[in-house]
């Protein structure tokens, strides 16, 4: 995990920045800001009153159009704000995130941005990888019930079986 000092991101695993392309990453310090995520502007206000709570460190910055980084977006937008917490604070920021329901799951970060962007009216894929592990744990589901079925069947008729042999 090595940290870009002009974008203030973690960059994992890439020898440069993703962002700006600076090779000059080094490993984060504990108080470094980094970028937490970017948000619309209602949700920065439940996020700040939440780090407030919980006594968190954290910065804005507002993202206004001449400021956007449309590498980090994929396109840019007008009214979106970007928090940054100290890297000491990160998983203290993560797990604040979850409590209050911005972060649904780890790699959904991509998707929370989605549902933000509903005006846009575009569906990412991102939503894809979920759809296919609801298919994935439907199957087993249905074979487990499958083999609870036959396992009903089979000791249905053994003790069918069983209770015939006692009449005689
Ligand atoms: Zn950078």
């Amino acid at each position: 995990m090595l940290y870009c000092e002009d974008c203030q991101i973690l960059c994992r695993g890439e020898g440069s920045c993703p962002v700006c392309g600076s090779a000059k990453l080094r490993p984060p310090k504990p108080d470094d800001p980094v970028l937490l995520i970017t948000v619309w502007e209602n949700d920065a206000v439940k996020i700040s009153a939440a780090f407030d709570d919980a006594g968190l460190p954290y910065m804005k910055r507002n993202m206004n159009l001449g400021g956007t980084s449309p590498v980090i977006l994929g396109k840019s937008r007008a009214s979106q704000t970007r928090l940054f917490v100290p890297y000491a604070e990160m998983g203290h920021a993560e797990d604040t995130l979850h409590g209050i329901g911005i972060i649904k799951d780890e790699p959904n970060k991509k998707e929370q941005e989605d549902i933000s962007g509903k005006e846009s009216g575009k569906k990412q894929k991102a939503q894809a990888p979920l759809s296919h592990g609801k298919q994935i744990a439907a199957r087993i589901i249905s074979a487990l019930l499958f083999l609870l079925l036959v396992w009903g069947v089979v000791s249905m008729s053994d003790i069918f079986a069983a209770w015939i042999k006692s009449l005689f």
